[in-house]
């Protein structure tokens, strides 16, 4: 994963959903949201995310947020806590090439 100014440069699929789609489509993060996602992901899922799966659960979060976070930072208490709260409520987010890996993994 590339690091460029401060902020991962993460590959992601298609945003449209075009099958086939010849663009390479990326996510910048920052590294403290990465980290804090990456992390938040961890405990409420048990399992490590890929960088496209933290990506995409980033470019999901509700807008308050990152929001809040820009104006105290991503591992503010309150932030961490709200990350867990909207993760807790809703299904597992996860790259469908991740997906294949762990049921390859738990077929073993
Ligand atoms: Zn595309």
């Amino acid at each position: 994963m590339e690091m460029i100014n401060g902020k991962y440069k993460i590959r992601i699929p298609c945003p449209d959903d075009i099958k086939g789609c010849g663009v390479c489509h990326y996510a910048w993060l920052d590294e403290d949201a990465y980290n804090q996602v990456h992390d938040c992901y961890y405990d409420t899922y048990k399992f490590k995310p890929n960088e496209t799966t933290v990506a995409q659960t980033y470019n999901m979060l509700p807008k308050e947020i990152p929001n809040k976070a820009k104006e105290w930072g991503w591992h503010d208490t309150e932030v961490r806590d709200e990350i867990y709260a909207w993760m807790k409520e809703r299904s597992v987010i996860i790259d469908p090439l991740e997906w294949e890996r762990i049921k390859r993994e738990r077929r073993k």
